[in-house]
């Protein structure tokens, strides 16, 4: 049996199924979760199928979480969507259902849950969930929404089909999900849009970036200037990909302060990997896409140094 056919025979058995996604999430968080809820309450109507997590006001688009309590994990079947390492899953009881299963992309640092599915080849958890229904088929249904919230994560983690995640699977799924009825051109629009406050973040951070020769680039948003565009660290999420347009730039560094001081990493390259270096720094993710933590200004220079010997030991030319 495989790992796929063993998690929908757990579905079928279970009469209370609670999916979780990762803290500070994106669209291929909720997408996944919220597309693979619809999935399973259309597809057995007498089933308790609860969402869990905050909810943030700018995935409203997305859907609405469920209110969770200790007492619905009473052998429920858990299920854990697009979270590498058990700190980030959002919700506090996931443990303590009958039965925890991993369903994700991310290269299996913390291998929880029994049974896992971890495909680090997919572009995004989305695609598996869209793979899974594919497979399991005949007895499932893929609704119009459902089929739209896992487009809406694959055109999220793949920066709408541009970065080297993408395979033609990829866009067999997407095909698929737009022929179940996902409207991609209003969820392509909704993600490519910026509020002003951004717009304006973004002229900061081509103006202040740093690169080296190397190829290594970094920016710095302290706590005066992110408030001085009003934008909050979620909001920062529309300036991360921003470097790699630039033909010099192989890999970089967001640094952004949080309230406390210290400051979340966000890494991304074009070509070397960033996911040791973040390893280092308590953070880890994809090769390509990565995110760390930096306690205070010797350690961002650590990164910043540490970055430039990736780039530098690059050979590839960007
Ligand atoms: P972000 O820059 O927050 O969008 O993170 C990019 C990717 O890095 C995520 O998809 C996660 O796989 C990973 N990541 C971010 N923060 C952490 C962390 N603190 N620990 C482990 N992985 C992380």
């Amino acid at each position: 049996m495989t790992v796929q056919t063993a998690i929908f025979e757990l579905i079928k058995q279970a009469k209370t199924i609670i999916i979780h996604r990762h803290q500070r999430p994106d669209p291929d968080a909720i997408g996944s979760q919220l597309g693979l809820a619809d999935i399973i309450k259309t597809s057995f109507p007498d089933k308790r199928v609860l969402a869990p997590g905050k909810q943030y006001h700018g995935f409203d688009w997305l859907g609405q979480m469920d209110e969770v309590s200790e007492e619905d994990y009473h052998d429920a079947l858990v299920l854990v969507l697009d979270t590498a390492n058990q700190p980030r899953v959002d919700g506090e009881f996931y443990q303590q259902g009958k039965t925890l299963v991993k369903i994700d992309h991310h290269p299996n640092d913390d291998a929880f849950g029994d049974p896992q599915w971890v495909d680090v080849d997919a572009s995004s958890t989305s695609e598996m969930v869209y793979n899974w229904y594919a497979q399991c088929g005949d007895e499932l249904t893929l609704t119009a929404n459902a089929a739209r919230l896992l487009y809406a994560g694959i055109v999220g983690d793949t920066g709408r089909f541009l970065y080297s995640a993408t395979k033609p699977s990829t866009m067999r799924a997407a095909a698929g999900l737009m022929e179940a009825g996902a409207d991609a051109e209003t969820v392509n629009r909704i993600e490519d849009t910026i509020t002003l406050p951004v717009a304006r973040l973004s002229a900061y951070v081509y103006e202040h970036l740093t690169q080296l020769d190397s190829g290594a680039a970094y920016v710095i948003l302290t706590n005066d200037i992110m408030d001085s565009f009003e934008i909050g660290d979620a909001s920062t999420a529309g300036v991360v990909p921003l470097p790699g347009r630039i033909d010099t730039v192989k890999c970089w560094a967001i640094f952004v302060q949080q309230k406390e001081g210290d400051y979340r990493i966000r890494l991304r390259s074009k070509g070397p990997a960033i996911n040791e270096l973040a390893k280092k720094h308590d953070g880890g993710g994809h090769a390509l896409a990565s995110g760390a933590k930096a306690s205070d200004q010797q350690e961002i220079e650590t990164v910043v140094r540490e970055l430039d010997a990736v780039a530098s030991h690059d050979e590839k030319e960007v």
